[in-house]
């Protein structure tokens, strides 16, 4: 009876969904799958070991970083190029290494990504256009 009640909550639940955030929960699962297959790839790499993943509906960030360890990823990256979705993924594991934005982290990054400026730029330009505007990710992918 409990099993019919949760489903009947979760279908009220699902009817009250606005359209944005209809958008996150369709993408969210493929995002998560994303995230920690390449978190899976890249942390023993970097030799870190990430505490807690999220994924979240950020409206200005591709991911972030707490000092606890926990890192939180934008749902988007779905959206994105693969080699940008490791930069970010890069980026915030080596924020394990360096918690700032200094010479000593972009070293840390380099060694990963060799071309890191070029993915830094890409991703400027690409939240320039509008992260959370609609239909920007096309202009990527092309
Ligand atoms: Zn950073």
């Amino acid at each position: 009876m409990w099993v019919l009640r949760r489903l009947l909550r979760k279908k009220k639940r699902r009817t009250r969904t606005t359209s944005a955030r209809r958008d996150y929960v369709l993408h969210k699962e493929r995002a998560r799958v994303l995230v920690h297959e390449r978190v899976a790839f890249w942390a023993p790499r970097i030799g870190v070991s990430p505490n807690r993943i999220a994924i979240r509906d950020q409206r200005s960030r591709w991911g972030s970083c707490s000092t606890k360890g926990n890192l939180n990823f934008n749902y988007r990256l779905v959206f994105l190029p693969v080699e940008l979705v490791d930069y970010v993924i890069v980026h915030e594991l080596c924020h394990l290494h360096e918690f700032n934005h200094s010479e000593r982290f972009w070293g840390h990054v380099e060694i990963h990504l060799p071309e890191y400026p070029l993915h830094k730029s890409a991703l400027r330009e690409i939240s320039r256009l509008g992260l959370s505007r609609k239909g920007n990710t096309a202009i990527v992918a092309a």
